[in-house]
């Protein structure tokens, strides 16, 4: 069943237009036909069923249900992801999506491939965006993730949450997953292709960054940071 966000608040009883980009998904890509069920996730975060009307030039939709579920992670993931190059960055992005992380902050360090602030215009953070909504959508999730410009490795000091860890693969043995703590944020900084320099994991571990291992393997920059965050979902999971 497909999913949608929309940006006010729903109602059992209520009806309402999607907007146009999302009529055309429902009517001319996935060719729904009237009375079809959707998933609506509101500006609350508030999920319902609806059922869609084909009115002209657009789609209607009447709330007819809610839906009481959980589907968020239980610990806050902020990701902190090196710079790395176009389409794996957009498969990034998908797949934390789809792995429960809050908010992904973008950065560079000393062997980052992608120097150039590349991703920092309002256009390419608007694509991020359209391509978190639909993986959050594809997920169901009740919320989509946040995505900010691009910072400098110096500034995730700022970021830091209620755990703090690196990921380093020469920490051999200190697995994240032996982590045993119950707390309700977590930052996970990956580093670039190249990895990060002594010094960065230096200036991170005094920063209050705890080093960690993700497992016996050298993982691509994204595949590690997917493990990471499948890691801290799964560590949330221990806790209720
Ligand atoms: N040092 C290597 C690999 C870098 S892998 C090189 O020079 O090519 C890219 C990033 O993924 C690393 O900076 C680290 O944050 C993360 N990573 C990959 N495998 C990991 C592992 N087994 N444990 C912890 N972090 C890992």
């Amino acid at each position: 069943m497909q999913q949608y966000f929309v940006n006010h608040k729903l109602a059992i009883g209520m009806e309402f237009d999607m907007t146009s980009e999302q009529a055309r998904h429902i009517s001319t890509v996935l060719r729904m036909k009237e009375g079809k069920i959707i998933r609506l996730v509101d500006i609350d975060a508030s999920t319902f069923y609806g059922s869609i009307m084909l009115i002209k030039n657009g789609v209607r939709v009447r709330v007819t249900d809610s839906i009481v579920e959980e589907r968020e992670s239980r610990i806050k993931i902020t990701l902190a992801m090196a710079l790395i190059k176009g389409e794996r960055w957009d498969w990034l992005l998908e797949k934390a999506t789809e792995c429960g992380v809050s908010k992904i902050v973008p950065f560079t360090s000393a062997r980052c491939i992608v120097k150039d602030k590349p991703d920092s215009s309002l256009k390419k953070l608007t694509r991020y965006r359209k391509i978190m909504t639909e993986a959050a959508e594809q997920s169901y999730r009740h919320n989509i993730p946040e995505i900010v410009e691009p910072i400098l490795l110096k500034q995730l000091k700022d970021l830091k949450s209620e755990a703090n860890f690196v990921a380093y693969e020469k920490d051999s043995g200190n697995y994240l997953t032996r982590f045993d703590n119950n707390v309700s944020s977590a930052t996970i900084v990956i580093g670039p292709e190249g990895g990060f320099e002594n010094d960065e994991i230096e200036y991170l571990i005094n920063q209050g960054f705890t080093s960690v291992s993700l497992g016996k393997r050298i993982f691509r920059a994204e595949t590690a940071a997917i493990a990471a965050c499948i890691m801290l979902d799964a560590i949330g999971e221990r806790h209720d």
